[in-house]
């Protein structure tokens, strides 16, 4: 059973608003009482959810007649435009955990500066164990379940874990049904690209997931040159990098472990395996199956095309050999202890925690999934100088694409795939730029604090200037 981390994005917001209403100079509020009250007040509003919905999907299934399906759609903070996020279909939904994910799209979303709000969608369903007419059925009956709370102007869902472009096509065509003649095709972001959707949507977030690493590495960390980067405060984590470096010009690989091989994973280690800018070999990657490792790096493009085929990696050594890879098949847990210099997270949440932590060999650690590294295990590398580059930042490449097409919906214009990527690209260096500065020139908390610090302290500007902390 996964374990629930809800208290401990709410533990953080606290931990981040205490240490705001101390900061001198914040909203130009010189009395320092005055201060503290309207970060008091910013923290209730940011620590509760505006809306939580539950209902029950009745499906009338092959197998067993009609069975009722727990679905949400949580609604956590709206102070910077409309309620945005996807719509997660796994037997592992629930109440709890929906809702830290809509907290944590508030956050991401704020971050990176979009006009969103935060929210999330689940239903509990494994859309693997479910025929095509049972799960066109789910996506539909969700529409109907949720349609005065979801819409263009209001709350726009997209995919997550175990939904996809179908899925959400059906939804569209559902939302279209329930409101003839109105505008449908702003509802839903994540769309086929036939039916309005971005191009490159799909590949977005492992693009961008790759890029938080590589601008890290090559761009950010080049624009200290002649020596500057020694003073920074945060040296160990910036001897890390610097190692890392040396031995890419020593002409050794930095090595690359992936855990998950879907639509971030697979793209993640496509970008890793393409990248020319310094030396870097795919040593490993998993799917909930198993792991491929070979110390001589894999063939990504042959591996991608046998998932895209297979649904999977080949699960069996048998299987794998026939690829003529040169890997070794290994249970799915070793993708996260094998001896690699980078770790990309790109399978699901609460991965790494206390009991794993102390064996993660890679130096830097990269989060494309919602929640992968617990809160203790984040500090505990924070001690040891590993880097930790968190979700909020690393996997905005969705949203921000999402946004994008939601905004081709208003001016009806298609924008081409080149735009599309170009566009996130430059949305997503500005912020990498601020959160690496921030991070790196202070030397405590984590990586993921100073992001919590910049999102929190643009809903706070944005609450107080709207006149809610009265
Ligand atoms: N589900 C994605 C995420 O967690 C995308 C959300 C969206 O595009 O609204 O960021």
């Amino acid at each position: 059973m996964m374990k629930i981390n809800r208290e401990e994005t709410s533990g953080l917001i606290e931990g981040v608003m205490d240490d705001l209403a101390e900061k001198k100079g914040f909203l130009s509020i010189t009395d320092e009482a005055e201060l503290r009250k309207v970060c008091r007040s910013a923290k209730e509003i940011l620590k509760t959810t505006d809306k939580i919905i539950k209902s029950y999907i009745r499906v009338s299934t092959d197998k067993e007649g009609i069975v009722r399906i727990p679905a949400y759609r949580i609604q956590h903070n709206n102070i910077s435009g409309f309620y945005k996020g996807g719509i997660r279909f796994s037997e592992h939904v629930n109440e709890s955990e929906v809702e830290n994910l809509a907290i944590l799209m508030t956050l991401k979303n704020a971050l990176h500066q979009l006009p969103y709000g935060g929210a999330k969608g689940g239903v509990h369903v494994n859309p693997r164990k479910v025929t095509e007419r049972e799960l066109n059925l789910i996506s539909k009956k969700y529409v109907q379940r949720f349609k005065p709370d979801i819409g263009p102007d209001h709350d726009i869902p997209a995919p997550d874990l175990g939904t996809n472009e179908k899925i959400i096509d059906w939804m569209v065509g559902e939302y279209k049904t329930i409101h003839p003649g109105e505008p449908y095709l702003g509802s839903f972001t994540g769309k086929s690209v036939e039916n309005g959707g971005a191009k490159g949507r799909r590949e977005a977030t492992g693009i961008g997931t790759f890029l938080s690493y590589s601008w890290l590495m090559n761009e950010w960390y080049k624009s200290f040159s002649d020596g500057a980067g020694e003073n920074l405060a945060r040296n160990k984590q910036w001897e890390t990098i610097q190692r890392l470096h040396e031995k890419a010009s020593n002409k050794i690989d930095i090595n690359v472990a992936v855990q998950g091989f879907g639509n971030v994973g697979s793209v993640a280690a496509l970008e890793a395996y393409n990248y020319t800018n310094l030396r870097h070999k795919i040593v490993a990657v998993s799917d909930q199956h198993a792991t491929l490792y070979s110390s001589d790096g894999l063939d990504i493009e042959t591996l991608d095309q046998y998932a895209k085929i297979h649904f999977s990696l080949p699960k069996t050594q048998e299987e794998a050999d026939k690829l003529n890879l040169g890997a070794e098949v290994l249970p799915p847990e070793s993708v996260l202890t094998c001896d690699s210099d980078v770790l990309i997270l790109a399978a699901i949440e609460d991965q790494v925690r206390k009991d794993n932590m102390k064996e993660i060999k890679a130096d830097i650690l990269v989060e494309g999934a919602n929640a992968p590294v617990s809160l203790e295990a984040d500090e505990h590398f924070e001690n040891v100088g590993k880097v930790v580059i968190p979700d909020i930042l690393a996997n905005a490449g969705g949203v921000i694409v999402s946004y994008l097409e939601w905004k081709q919906s208003r001016v009806k214009e298609m924008y081409t795939r080149d735009e599309i990527i170009g566009e996130m690209s430059r949305q997503m260096k500005m912020t990498f730029d601020r959160v690496y500065d921030a991070y790196f020139t202070s030397d405590s908390d984590t990586m993921r604090y100073r992001c919590f610090m910049l999102a929190l302290e643009r809903l706070t500007s944005l609450l107080y200037k709207q006149g809610k902390l009265f």
